[in-house]
């Protein structure tokens, strides 16, 4: 990161400005071809799925931030992670985790499964159980780590080292932590993808997804396969997914303030009976998470009394909306049961701890008393 300090590279790294014009801001070059200098010489920008300059200046961007050598755009998290899994061939397989994100499932389990490229998933509780699940077929491992609802906290780095030992490809779904927080290409990973959807868009105004490498021969092989199939972000969403990531440390410092504050109340409050943040001391995953990120995030997962009727709870909030996704400075609530991991079979949400009393708030940074009294407010008025 050419020794720029974290907060520094948000506005500086990557192409910062342009040089033809000195805007202080890369504009947005919104044209889908350039024009040919001479026939039969090469250019740096020829058509805009092969390359664009406001597209090149985000993953230029994103590449610093994370760590790594080179950064791809496209047009959502998911077409991120397909062209990610589009490295591998048939016959190999991927090792999820129980509790990975329910679109990441249904795209290795409806999508590619189909296509000869096989899953397992691991119910594993440490490492060891881990290991015992790398058949000799599996070449990538996708990791999100805090997960998704339950925010349980994977240790990385002998996570990176078990997947170099039986070769396979060590994959982080950043998209909770985002590179403030959690840089898994430093912990030993080779690729990290994101939703920047989430936190890294930070407004709940666009889709994208982002992938890092360090590695050359990855890079090549993610570029040709990412203009192979096209799936660009363009060039208007990289201008406004830029503009959203100059402020992405200021956001994640008060989505943390205001997450360890709620959860910390909350903890203390009669009608919650367990509450899950990796910032909490209390939390199980507290020690690991401070070992390789700097903040518990602002993801709070909360199980709510039996007393606590769940329809009357929801529409009893006037601040926090009911809707899926997360990451935007405005705070959203979801019961994953029924809407973000709806999709997942019943018994696998069992098996992993997913019940109907389960809420999860993505916390925005509004101010952090409104937000405490909208949530006691509702539980009371939703429990006599
Ligand atoms: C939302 C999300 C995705 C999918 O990203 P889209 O931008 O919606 O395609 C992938 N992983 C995680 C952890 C997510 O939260």
């Amino acid at each position: 990161m050419n020794k720029m300090n974290f907060n520094t590279a948000l506005i500086h790294a990557g192409i910062p400005n342009d040089a033809s014009t000195g805007a202080v801001n890369i504009p947005i070059y919104q044209s889908s071809t350039f024009r040919r200098q001479e026939l039969f010489a090469s250019q740096q920008w020829e058509y805009s799925r092969s390359g664009n300059p406001t597209r090149a200046a985000l993953e230029s961007l994103i590449a610093d931030l994370e760590g790594g050598s080179h950064g791809l755009a496209f047009a959502s998290g998911l077409a991120a992670l397909t062209a990610v899994l589009s490295l591998l061939k048939q016959g190999d397989k991927v090792l999820l985790l129980g509790s990975t994100y329910g679109g990441t499932f249904r795209l290795v389990d409806r999508y590619f499964q189909p296509l000869g490229i096989g899953y397992r998933v691991s119910y594993a509780r440490d490492l060891d159980g881990l290991e015992a699940d790398f058949e000799p077929d599996i070449k990538a491992l996708i990791i999100e780590s805090p997960s998704n609802p339950l925010l349980e906290v994977t240790p990385l780095r002998p996570l990176a080292e078990l997947c170099h030992k039986h070769g396979a490809l060590a994959i982080a779904d950043n998209t909770f932590m985002t590179p403030y927080l959690q840089r898994p290409l430093e912990l030993g990973f080779d690729i990290v993808v994101h939703s920047a959807t989430k936190y890294l868009g930070g407004h709940s105004d666009l889709l994208a997804g982002l992938a890092v490498v360090k590695d050359e021969e990855l890079a090549r092989r993610l570029y040709f396969i990412q203009n192979a199939t096209g799936a660009v972000l363009s060039p208007f969403d990289s201008f406004l997914l830029i503009r959203g990531i100059r402020t992405l440390g200021v956001r994640m410092d008060r989505h943390c303030q205001n997450a360890l504050y709620l959860a910390t109340k909350l903890a203390e409050h009669e009608l919650i009976t367990r509450v899950h943040y990796p910032g909490l001391p209390a939390d199980p995953g507290f020690a690991q998470q401070r070992e390789q990120a700097s903040q518990g995030g602002g993801m709070v997962s909360l199980e709510l009394d039996l007393s606590v009727d769940l329809k009357r709870f929801f529409k009893a909030l006037n601040l926090i909306t009911l809707a899926e996704s997360l990451g935007g400075v405005e705070s959203l609530i979801c019961h994953p049961e029924s809407m973000t991991h709806a999709s997942m079979p019943a018994s696998l949400r069992e098996r992993i701890g997913i019940g109907s009393r389960l809420i999860r708030v993505s916390v925005g940074i509004e101010d952090r008393d409104d937000l405490l009294a909208d949530l006691t407010d509702a539980l009371e008025q939703a429990s006599d």
